[in-house]
């Protein structure tokens, strides 16, 4: 069988292209640029590559800048003082509080202080209710990215069975929801599911978030099936993900690759959510 390789990269590129002629368009319309703030506590090295490549991507697409770094010793008080001062500024369009925080500081209470509207990362528990109940609002945008790389494939989701390894907050959880949502059935996979080979053995589409590098070869999965890999992680060979890419080629139908799979894809969603936030702003305005 050939497999279709999903070039994540270039899904991303097209959707940023056509999101900085949007960003244009509001701009033109409103009078008004969006902006994103980027929250930033503490050094951690991965965390300011990532807060950077948001920022780039943003002002790319002629989003405002409105980053804020804070001392690794801000006090839980302060941040949430921060927050308020960002949430009161028309001027920002989304707030984004780059996870993990340092020791000390409550990720929960923090991300919960970001009203709905400007939720771009999706992870309120507004913004999970919203999902929940199938209400507009902002989506998690790496479970977002998914479903666009599937659309992009032209990948069918109706009717069809779809497994999701994880279920994390950040992942699993709110991709299951988006697959029903898309009118899939839908199965999701965790650390305590028996028989977890029985169960990605049906998928005819498999997405796998458990955060365990190369979990899934082809003895777990069903010939002919989609396999999404969300997993990241650093080794000796470069970025591998949570699948065994090599082994699934010419038995999955498709796969993304990583890196250049849903990596790029949660960023243009982020990118897009802060458009979107943009548009809420307006409308509440
Ligand atoms: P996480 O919070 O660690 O969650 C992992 C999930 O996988 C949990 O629900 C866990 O189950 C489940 N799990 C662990 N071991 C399992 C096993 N052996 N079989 C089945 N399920 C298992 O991770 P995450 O934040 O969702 O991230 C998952 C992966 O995606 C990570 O590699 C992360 O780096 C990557 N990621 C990539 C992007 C991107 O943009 N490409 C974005 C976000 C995350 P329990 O709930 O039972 O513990």
């Amino acid at each position: 069988m050939h497999t279709t390789i999903i070039d994540g990269a270039a899904v991303a590129r097209d959707v940023l292209e056509s999101l900085t002629l949007e960003v244009a368009a509001f701009r033109e319309r409103t009078g008004r640029q969006p902006g994103l703030a980027t929250v930033l506590v503490g050094e951690d090295p991965a965390s300011e590559v990532y807060v950077r490549n948001k920022r780039r991507s943003a002002e790319r697409l002629g989003i405002a800048d409105h980053h804020r770094h804070l001392p690794a010793d801000t006090t839980q008080a302060r941040l949430l003082e921060v927050i308020d001062e960002l949430a009161s500024d028309d001027a920002v369009s989304g707030i984004l509080a780059q996870l993990p925080l340092p020791g000390g500081l409550d990720a929960t209470t923090v991300i919960d202080r970001i009203p709905w509207y400007k939720d771009v990362d999706g992870l309120t528990t507004t913004s999970a209710g919203l999902l929940a109940r199938a209400r507009p609002g902002l989506r998690p945008c790496t479970p977002s990215g998914v479903i666009t790389l599937l659309d992009s494939a032209g990948v069918e989701i109706a009717g069809r069975e779809v497994v999701v390894v994880g279920r994390s907050e950040l992942v699993g959880r709110p991709l299951a929801q988006l697959l029903l949502q898309r009118d899939a059935t839908v199965t999701t996979v965790h650390s305590r599911t028996r028989n977890a080979r029985e169960v990605t053995l049906r998928a005819e589409i498999l997405v796998v978030a458990a955060g365990i590098p190369h979990l899934i070869g082809r003895d777990d999965t069903r010939a002919g099936a989609t396999v999404i890999d969300v997993g990241i992680h650093r080794s000796a060979e470069g970025l591998i993900g949570d699948v065994r890419f090599e082994e699934l080629l010419g038995h999955a139908s498709h796969m993304t690759p990583v890196p250049g799979g849903v990596g790029p894809m949660t960023i243009a969603a982020l990118m897009r959510n802060t458009l979107q936030a943009a548009m809420l702003g307006e409308a509440i305005a």
